[in-house]
């Protein structure tokens, strides 16, 4: 893949889990990673791993479901860089119920922060991405945003939210040297599937035809692509990155 040296990417939720994998693929490929969390406490050491690769790396605590804050940390990302190639809007999070016992708080922090989020950090990244004529946005949905699962409504309606909006953006600017596309991890080995009881666990293997969960490296090799020079014809798509769980057509 082409060397994305100059490039700048802010990632948010990168300092766990596939986000902080993803934010390390793109410092590898010589992207300047801009780490955003709302885990304040782990932005230095992961601004520790990623300076190792990438030094000019820089990390800004946000809370995505806030506009303030978002608005706070892409201000202060092109302060200090002047321009944003790349973003990644990864944050996410679960309150897993069933829709009858669904309290109005799962619903609205689960859409808040893994679909308002997209549309507050996408309207501020467009701005640069316009100015340059140039921008790669990849959003993270889930399998589950495909195919609904029980106890997921609120999680499964966020990420069909999602690669809906990214579909939208991607029509707005495609004329301008910008794609939007959506990766759809099914289940990866991080701290959101290892809540899962065991036997949650098992039911999820017996689905996955190559028979294993994947892991963050599998989706970071998949923004990677998308966020590539040579994904410049992809705009609008939904990558599945899911050991066959489910095929698209
Ligand atoms: P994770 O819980 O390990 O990491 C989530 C990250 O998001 C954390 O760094 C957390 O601090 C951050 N975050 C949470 N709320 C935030 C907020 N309000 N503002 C800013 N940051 C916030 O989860 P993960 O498994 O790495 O998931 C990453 C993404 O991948 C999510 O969007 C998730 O829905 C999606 N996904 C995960 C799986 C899986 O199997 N793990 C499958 C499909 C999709």
């Amino acid at each position: 893949m082409t060397i994305m040296s100059g490039r700048v990417a802010m990632v948010t939720g990168s300092t766990s889990g596939i986000g902080r994998v993803i934010a390390l693929e793109l410092a590898r490929l010589g992207a300047v990673p801009v780490v955003v969390s709302i885990e304040g406490a782990k932005i230095p050491e992961t601004l520790e791993e990623l300076r190792a690769v990438a030094p000019a790396a820089e990390g800004f605590e946000a809370d995505v479901s806030s506009q303030a804050s978002v608005e706070a940390a892409m201000d202060q990302t092109l302060a200090k860089f002047g321009r944003l190639d790349i973003l990644v809007n990864n944050a996410g999070i679960t309150r897993d119920n069933l829709v009858m016992r669904m309290k109005d708080a799962e619903w609205d922090q689960v859409l808040a922060i893994n679909l308002t989020s997209v549309f507050y950090m996408t309207r501020l990244a467009l701005k640069p991405m316009l100015k340059a004529r140039y921008g790669r946005i990849v959003n993270i949905a889930s399998v589950v945003g495909l195919t609904g699962n029980p106890g997921q409504a609120n999680y499964s309606a966020s990420k069909a939210g999602v690669m809906g909006l990214t579909k939208s953006t991607a029509r707005e600017v495609a004329s301008r040297g910008i794609t939007a596309n959506c990766v759809a991890p099914g289940f990866i080995a991080t701290a959101m599937t290892h809540r899962l009881n065991p036997k949650a666990q098992e039911a999820i293997l017996s689905q996955i035809p190559m028979g294993e969960m994947g892991s963050p490296q599998d989706v970071a090799n998949a923004v990677a692509f998308l966020a590539s020079e040579e994904a410049r014809y992809i705009t609008g798509e939904t990558l599945n990155v899911n050991g066959g769980m489910y095929m698209g057509f």
